[in-house]
């Protein structure tokens, strides 16, 4: 069985500590604070064998060499994104299955973010690690690729079981909550789901992990196939990948 541990870091992150209880082996989905997620492991009694990055940000691999000095963990991580990763002990790319324990997780190459951003996906647990890809109702920003590249790494995540419990790495919520308002402001799920997301937040509780089919049918950025946002936007006759491109502009201006 796979024990997942959040750790909420730095000012909007969250840490992921993976456990399989039959093996015992422990790795860490990115390493945004290195005492923290050292701390986590010591409470549990548990050895850190590995790091699996997403991407190069710092706020992603910034902990990999203290993690590395204190675990001697391996560092598994994204070949494009690799130039920017020192030290990766594996590079995987699309397609490629990294295990823990008995547990195996495929990887998705989902460029955009970065150009080398890659998500791990145990497929037969239903549990997605998606980095900065996709966000509760948003994704992530474009500052390597473009829509071109960002459109078809989300169209893999909607591939996904809807069922898919999705852990992405920051906690930008309720934020995004204000923006899908002014994309999808009649959708009645997108407003049940919003005063849930108020509720939780005011009682500092965590709106990650999410189920895929909660956001694909509350994401705008998932959604530029629906007919009412694409009458909102005045773009009934563009492509989805259009309608995704307008909809991360006006967030990138929100
Ligand atoms: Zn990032
Ligand atoms: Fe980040």
């Amino acid at each position: 069985m796979l024990e997942i541990v959040q750790l909420p870091c730095l000012s909007d992150n969250y840490g992921f500590l993976v456990h399989d209880t039959n093996t015992k082996t422990t790795i860490s989905i990115d390493s945004p604070d290195a005492k923290m997620i050292t701390e986590a492991l010591e409470a549990r009694n548990w050895l850190l064998s590995a790091i699996w990055n997403t991407h190069h940000h710092f706020d992603h691999a910034g902990g990999n060499a203290a993690l590395v000095e204190r675990w001697n963990c391996k560092i598994i991580a994204p070949k494009g994104d690799v130039k920017f990763i020192p030290n990766a002990d594996q590079l995987v790319v699309d397609g490629d299955e990294v295990s823990l324990g008995d547990m195996t997780a495929k990887v998705l190459h989902t460029p955009g973010h970065t150009m080398g951003h890659v998500i791990y996906w145990f497929e037969n647990e239903n549990i997605a690690f998606v980095g900065d890809t996709l966000f509760a109702l948003g994704c992530g920003r474009l500052f390597e690729g473009g829509p071109e590249d960002m459109w078809p790494s989300l169209q893999k995540i909607m591939a996904m079981a809807p069922e898919t419990m999705i852990y992405c790495a920051h906690e930008y919520t309720e934020d995004n909550l204000r923006f899908a308002m002014t994309i999808d402001p009649d959708n009645l799920d997108l407003i049940a789901r919003g005063r849930h997301i108020k509720t939780k937040r005011q009682n500092n509780q965590w709106t990650i992990p999410f189920t895929l089919a909660e956001d694909l049918a509350t994401n705008p950025f998932l959604r530029a196939a629906d007919p009412a946002i694409r009458k909102k936007l005045q773009m009934q006759d563009a492509s989805d990948q259009q309608v995704f491109a307008q909809i991360r502009q006006r967030k990138d201006n929100f």
